[in-house]
């Protein structure tokens, strides 16, 4: 079983080489222990007249002998293939007679014979397999041979997308076992393509990158059109549907050229060939559209924008493996497996290639590796993107890392920056209360003298008046008087008599106690406020003060002048509520003084008396 396997895949590959190196006889011969016969001669003849021949007038045509391969390229004319095949033996044979293409619309079968000469059996796209004689994809007609029997083939082949294959004759054996070993080619083949199709698929649906979106629509729409091409698809679908999924050719281009873009970053790093691709991809749908519209001519054209297409694709993959695309080369090596094999079929449909299993089967397997590739290459792509977006991670933590050392220097900057302005600002607030304090101090004190003005003293005064008032303390009250001091001024200058009033305010200070209060109220008036003084210590203390400017103070100009004062004294009575009710009773004291001859102290009357 295994082996017959092998034997049936060794004759698949060699064949066609060995059909294409030797010439045989023209009339094939059965033998009794050959199973296929491909490499023999036959002839063919292209009707090229405006009204078809019918069957009757072909045979004495002037057919050409050809090797058993043929590729007429786009032809829209009937072909006529001449083959004489001999039953050599007294047996007879039941064989095979198989076409190795799909691909056209009318294969017939014509045999003549002493008995019949009408057309035997219809075949190709226009017929549906179901009604077919032989049920496969392949056109292939079943032929009964009498002992010695010889028959006269004649098959007319007329396609829509091109003239090309090849017959092969087979016993039933080797024919069934074909079929079954190319259905496990397929089997292999879509299972292989659908199962990278869905893990990409799925790829997709997880990560939602469009590169796997566009590969695994490539893959699909391809491996489409492939079960279209070898008809895989033909039990299933007429030829209707054959000509309209011609339309995946563009399509899965299209999804090429998308996959290209992304894996290659052309957008990015070519962006000139990423304009072409995007003109390919242009017309690539607009054949779609035109295959739509008119098969046979789209197809023509779409051929044309696809033969420099490829080329064009490859020469981008080389450009960027050159700038080291570090994708570049798989991608490479999967396009030029795929191109190589797709050129080849494209030759064929042109007609430009000899025909061969190879040049048929080139797509299926170039195909293969490419997609095979091509996943890979998304699977590599992975591994080259985390590594990159490792090394940005790596590079955005050394530059945060430096960005916050930065930071850290920049914060210490400032709060040194910021103490600074601190003991500035510290220092100017010092400056500022004492300013204000100065200013405070010079509002309630006497410029010439130093001593409290008369609004300070009254102030200080007053709450004096109020504690004494509540604890019923004594509280006493003189006021200083200069006595002449007008004339000291314009006897001896004004100058002078500003030094006299320096000098009492210094004789005074140096009198009385820290507690007491004083202060400057009137020109060369001075008071003085003592709490917790009774009138005789007040009387004594005032003495004092007398007796001290008396004897301390004195203008030294040419003879020495002494300096007296008079002094007014009062007490707290309990019906005063204020400090001028104290001063006028004391200046009514220093009245009496004055008027007693000055340089004394008076106490106000009613106490005094
Ligand atoms: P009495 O003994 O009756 O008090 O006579 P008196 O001249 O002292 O009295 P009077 O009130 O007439 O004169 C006060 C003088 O004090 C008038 C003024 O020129 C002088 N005086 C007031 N303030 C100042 C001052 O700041 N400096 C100087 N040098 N003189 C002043
Ligand atoms: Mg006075
Ligand atoms: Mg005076």
């Amino acid at each position: 079983m295994m082996s017959s396997k092998i034997n049936n895949l060794l004759f698949i590959v060699f064949y066609s080489l060995l059909s294409t190196l030797t010439f045989a006889d023209n009339t094939v011969m059965l033998e009794n222990n050959q199973a296929r016969y491909a490499n023999f001669t036959l002839s063919y003849f292209e009707d090229t007249s405006t009204n078809p021949l019918t069957f009757n007038e072909v045979p004495s045509q002037t057919f050409k002998e050809i090797n058993n391969a043929f590729a007429f390229g786009y032809n829209k004319n009937n072909f006529w293939f001449h083959i004489e095949v001999l039953n050599d033996s007294q047996q007879p044979k039941k064989m095979f007679l198989e076409l190795t293409e799909i691909i056209h619309k009318n294969v017939d079968l014509y045999i003549v014979s002493d008995y019949d000469d009408d057309l035997i059996e219809k075949n190709g796209l226009s017929v549906l397999i179901k009604e077919r004689s032989v049920k496969v994809s392949n056109p292939s007609f079943a032929l009964e041979f009498a002992g010695n029997e010889k028959k006269d083939i004649y098959i007319k082949l007329s396609s829509l997308y091109g003239v090309f294959g090849s017959f092969v004759l087979k016993t039933p054996e080797a024919f069934h076992a074909d079929n079954r070993f190319n259905n496990q080619l397929y089997m292999f083949y879509f299972g292989a393509i659908l199962m990278i199709g869905l893990y990409n698929l799925f790829i997709f649906l997880y990560l939602r990158e469009k590169v796997y979106l566009y590969y695994v629509s490539y893959v699909f729409i391809f491996a489409l059109w492939i079960a279209n091409y070898k008809g895989v698809l033909l039990p299933y679908t007429s030829m209707a549907i054959y000509d309209l999924f011609q339309i995946a050719i563009p399509m899965f281009f299209t999804m090429l050229a998308l996959f290209s873009q992304t894996v290659l970053e052309t957008k990015k790093y070519f962006p000139s060939f990423h304009k072409i691709l995007n003109l390919f991809i242009g017309i690539l749908i607009i054949s779609v559209v035109w295959m739509l519209v008119d098969m046979h001519t789209g197809f023509y054209g779409m051929n044309i924008v696809v033969a420099p297409f490829l080329p064009f694709l490859l020469f981008v993959a080389a450009w960027a493996l050159y700038k080291k695309h570090k994708i570049a080369r798989i991608y490479l090596l999967a396009l030029t497996v795929y191109l190589f094999s797709m050129i080849l079929l494209s030759q064929l449909y042109l007609g430009l290639v000899s025909y061969s299993i190879f040049t048929s089967t080139a797509p299926i397997i170039g195909s293969f590796f490419e997609i095979v590739l091509l996943s890979l290459l998304l699977a590599y792509r992975i591994s080259k993107l985390r590594k990159e977006k490792e090394r940005s991670q790596e590079k955005l933590l050394a530059q945060k890392a430096s960005e916050s050392i930065r930071l850290t220097q920049m914060v210490e900057d400032k709060t040194i920056e910021l103490l600074k302005l601190n003991d500035t600002l510290s220092i100017e607030l010092e400056e500022k209360e004492r300013l204000q304090q100065t200013l405070m101090t010079e509002a309630r004190t006497d410029d010439l003298t130093g001593a409290l003005n008369r609004r300070a003293f009254f102030e200080m005064s007053m709450k004096e008046l109020e504690t004494s008032k509540r604890y019923k303390h004594p509280l006493t009250f003189l006021i200083i008087d200069i006595d002449f001091f007008k004339a000291i001024n314009d006897t001896h200058g004004h100058l002078n008599g500003d030094i006299v009033l320096i000098d009492m305010v210094n004789v005074i200070k140096g009198t009385i106690r820290n507690t007491d209060v004083f202060g400057r109220i009137g020109g060369e008036e001075f008071a003085v406020l003592m709490p917790e003084t009774n009138l005789d210590d007040a009387a004594h203390l005032a003495e004092r003060i007398r007796s001290n400017v008396f004897e301390n103070i004195s203008l030294l100009d040419e003879e020495q002048v002494s300096i007296t004062v008079s002094i007014g004294l009062s007490l707290l009575r309990e019906e005063d509520n204020m400090i001028q009710t104290l001063l006028r009773r004391a200046d009514l004291a220093l009245f009496k003084a004055k008027e007693n001859g000055r340089n004394q102290v008076c106490i106000e009357e009613d106490v005094a008396a």
